[in-house]
């Protein structure tokens, strides 16, 4: 019995995250058996260049020999206690420094670090609602699982069964890029908003880059509101290059989440923010949150190993940066030759390329005019070329410093092949 149908026998869908089915392209999933610098290797002994990526954490490639070498002493030195260690006081200093913030805590998801934030954001201004946006993804807690991103998007099931309508009720959603909408729901709920969360730039309904006049706008209307404004940066923290989005865009959030990268590939989430917010905290104030494995020594030593690599060599986020150019610069000129309807969104390092005619691509409306049945022709194209793209039309490539211009210009002649291929 090959290893999916064992899967399935005994994990639902036989993945442990939906995604991971390959389901919206309609083949079965690679099983990964180990990685290396760009490369996957599946169980059946196939090679792979990999743009998922873990889907963020391995911005650096897999398999890196400095880090590698660290891991058998983190080891010895004890991989959990349940009690604080100096580590996570490390980790704390880091993070608040790069992110310009006061204060952080560190839990073991991108969906503990939004669903503790907005317990924290609710707690600190007394409020019930929230506000999110159509296409945003902020994890699967009850409440956030409302017209949600990828997943959703892809199954095409807009909210999940077994969360109760009084907990969605509590949760208002608007159009990405529209700070009227936003305008709107505030008018209608007066001093019954606690927040507003969002994906500064929306990585998982595809690439949709926020203005810096939404963005702006968000911050004016929120403050004078009462309201916090909460950065979900889980995908784009220390991504588009280091510490957080908020420099793109001149505006300092109330709170900010993290997740993927900033654990090395461990599990690993954290939310952070303003000290008089974060000290309602338990035990210091009222809003209760806790994690037996919070803080994880082993995480928190592979996460600051990556984060400093990271921090001390500026030209990593250069190079990121230049190969992004290239890809986005490949994509669009097979694009033009062969004449395919398509349009690539990018914003630094986040690029995605979306099958379908567009006018522009600012909200969700806009992505889900996608052509998702030319994306999946053109994945199993990609696929066939032993390239590994992220198995659904709504999600960002992911870059890493182990990706080579040879290989790059790779993925580009595939991309070309594969455009022809499908257009015909
Ligand atoms: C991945 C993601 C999450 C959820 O993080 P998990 O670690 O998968 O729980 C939340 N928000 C955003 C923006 C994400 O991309």
């Amino acid at each position: 019995m090959n290893l999916f149908e064992r899967g399935k026998a005994v994990i639902p869908g036989g993945v442990n995250s939906p995604v991971r089915a390959f389901g919206s392209v309609h083949t079965d999933p690679i099983f990964i058996d180990h990685a290396k610098g760009p490369y996957l290797y599946s169980n059946e002994g196939q090679q792979y260049i990999d743009m998922v990526n873990s889907w963020g954490p391995m911005i650096l490639g897999h398999g890196r020999e400095d880090l590698l070498s660290l891991v058998p002493r983190y080891l010895e030195e004890g991989m959990s206690f349940g009690l604080p260690t100096e580590v996570e006081v490390e980790m704390a200093e880091f993070l608040t420094e790069a992110i310009g913030t006061d204060m952080i805590r560190m839990v073991n998801s991108g969906t503990e670090a939004t669903m503790s934030a907005i317990r924290l954001a609710r707690g600190y201004t007394q409020r019930k609602k929230i506000i999110k946006f159509e296409g945003c993804y902020h994890g699967h807690s009850d409440g956030l699982l409302v017209s949600s991103g990828s997943g959703t998007l892809t199954f095409k099931q807009p909210t999940s069964l077994g969360v109760p309508e009084e907990i969605i009720s509590q949760t208002l959603v608007a159009r990405y890029n529209d700070l009227e909408d936003v305008r709107r729901l505030f008018a209608e709920h007066p001093q019954d908003i606690a927040a507003v969360i969002l994906e500064p730039i929306a990585g998982n309904m595809g690439v949709v880059p926020a203005s810096v006049e939404f963005i702006q706008g968000l911050r004016a209307l929120t403050q004078e509101e009462g309201a916090l404004l909460i950065f979900d940066e889980v995908i784009t923290g220390f991504r588009c290059h280091f510490g957080s989005v908020k420099e793109d865009f001149g505006v300092e959030p109330d709170l900010f989440c993290f997740g993927k990268i900033i654990g090395g590939g461990l599990p690993v989430g954290a939310f952070a923010g303003k000290r008089e917010i974060m000290s309602l905290l338990s035990p210091l104030g009222g809003v209760y949150q806790a994690g037996t494995l919070s803080g994880n020594p082993l995480a928190m030593k592979m996460g600051l190993d990556v984060l400093h690599i990271l921090k001390e060599q500026p030209e990593i986020y250069r190079e990121l940066n230049r190969k992004a150019d290239v890809l986005v610069e490949g994509f669009e000129d097979n694009i033009r030759a062969t004449g395919i309807p398509a349009k690539v969104t990018r914003f630094k390092t986040m690029v995605c390329l979306f099958f379908g005619e567009f006018d522009e691509i600012k909200s969700y409306d806009d992505v889900r005019q996608a052509d998702t049945e030319l994306f999946e022709a053109y994945y199993r194209e990609m696929l066939g070329a032993h390239i590994l793209l992220p198995p659904s039309q709504f999600e960002a490539l992911f870059l890493s410093h182990a990706h080579s211009d040879a290989i790059l210009e790779y993925v580009i002649e595939q991309n070309k092949k594969a455009l022809e291929k499908i257009r015909a």
